[in-house]
């Protein structure tokens, strides 16, 4: 193990999307500063973003899209200040829809502006060194499998354990833990759920839009089946419950409106006047247009009707039924696809042991926190990178004394 002589003004706990941020800011104002990162790679995860993408920032960045057991209200709109930051550092941006992306459409188009204003920067960055300690004397020793490195403050952006093959470890919580603070309860989010219904062997590889409702969370969107569960961007965003509910026991399922942009009254009349005329024509042959194919054949047979079923001999009965499941349809959960799977940890460092404007410990001087280890989760979108910058440069503005 080899001690670095060297006296850093700042050691940074992980050189993902945050701890890069960082970096660069305080190392523009003049600081010495090192980034630390178990990986072989600076921004390992960022490839990874946005399917490939990186969705980095969105024009509605704004606290209510974040979930906290603390105050969220230091979050405000600060996604022009991110497209700047990253034209600056070459990268032209596209607007869809208020979500951001690089213009190439590629998310190692952000990985390698970072790294180059890293190496132009001449931030000295030790890769393949998994942080194992941090010590508090007058300064401090942060530990690593290869090195100890000697800093005046220390920040944590060691993420969260989402992606594990990505980069992560428990770091930032053990760290925590070691310095009196408290980590609230984790779980996956944006994440799929896991099904054993066997509906799902009839709608696997079914992508179909609608409504998903868990336990009165709502959103809207794309909804991929699979033979063991379902996932997709409305799944992914009510999420974090269900990944709360599990470490608790205490699941509930999905519900599912295939056809959210009726009523339940409008889908009630517009049944009825399918069925009233053209009485021969089969139901199956008569629901075509409303939803998926492929989720009409399941609520149909949820409904307990035959699909070549004259319509002229439906009752009711058959039309409260099926407008029910067209508008109710229930998915029995057994829980999430796990941290492996998720993009986000729900949940970390409590944000009642940090001073929000620094982003300090409150229990350590010297000792940051910043990105995902925190206990801020946010939703589909850009806003979880968006925080990262965000508390980024909340430390820097801290620590370079503005
Ligand atoms: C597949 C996927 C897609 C995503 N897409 C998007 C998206 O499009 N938009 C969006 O806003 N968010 C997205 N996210 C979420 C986003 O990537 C994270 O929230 C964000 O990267 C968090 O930044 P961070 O700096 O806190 O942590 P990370 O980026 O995870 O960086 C933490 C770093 O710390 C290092 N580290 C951990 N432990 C140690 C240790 N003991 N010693 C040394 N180094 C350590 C890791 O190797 C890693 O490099 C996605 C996540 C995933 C997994």
């Amino acid at each position: 193990m080899n001690t670095d002589e060297k006296l850093y003004d700042v050691c940074i706990v992980g050189a993902g999307f945050s701890g890069l941020v960082l970096a660069i800011k305080l190392a523009r104002a003049g600081l010495l500063v090192c980034l630390v990162d178990l990986n072989r790679v600076v921004g390992r995860k960022i490839l990874s973003t946005g399917n490939g993408r990186c969705n980095f920032t969105n024009s509605r960045m704004n606290s209510e899209y974040f979930y906290s057991n603390g105050s969220l209200d230091f979050i405000t709109d600060n996604h022009e200040e991110i497209r700047a930051f990253f034209r600056e550092l070459g990268v032209f941006d596209k607007d869809l829809d208020g979500y951001y992306y690089p213009v190439t459409n590629q998310a190692k188009t952000i990985r390698e502006a970072l790294e180059n204003e890293i190496d132009s920067l001449s931030i000295d960055v030790y890769l393949d060194n998994r942080v194992t300690d941090i010590a508090s004397t007058d300064t401090f020793k942060v530990t690593t499998t290869r090195n100890i490195i000697n800093s005046k403050k220390v920040v944590i952006a060691s993420g969260g354990l989402s992606a594990a093959t990505l980069g992560s470890s428990k770091i930032g919580y053990k760290m925590a833990t070691k310095f009196g603070m408290k980590v609230t309860k984790l779980a996956p989010s944006l994440v799929g759920a896991t099904s054993n219904e066997i509906c799902l062997k009839d709608l696997a590889g079914v992508r179909a839009y609608g409504k998903v409702n868990y336990r009165g969370h709502e959103c809207e969107g794309e909804i991929q089946f699979n033979k063991d569960g379902v996932s997709g961007y409305p799944v992914m965003c009510v999420s974090r419950f269900i990944g709360f509910d599990e470490l608790n026991k205490n699941l509930s399922d999905i519900s599912i409106d295939f056809i959210p942009y009726l009523s339940k009254e409008e889908l009630q009349e517009e049944l009825k006047k399918r069925f009233a005329t053209k009485g021969e024509r089969s139901v199956l042959a008569s629901l075509v247009g409303l939803c998926n194919e492929k989720a009409i054949d399941v609520v149909v047979s949820y409904a307990r009707i035959y699909g070549d079923t004259a319509v002229k001999k439906l009752d009711e009965e058959d039309i409260e039924n099926l407008t029910h499941y067209f508008k109710n349809f229930p998915i029995r959960i057994t829980g999430t696809k796990g941290f492996d799977h998720s993009q986000v940890t729900a949940g970390g460092v409590d944000l009642n042991d940090i001073d929000l404007s620094s982003m300090e410990s409150k229990k350590q001087k010297g000792l940051y926190f910043i990105g995902e280890v925190l206990d801020v989760d946010g939703i589909c979108g850009g806003y979880n990178l968006s925080f990262a910058y965000t508390s980024a440069t909340i430390a820097a503005n801290h620590i370079k004394g503005e």
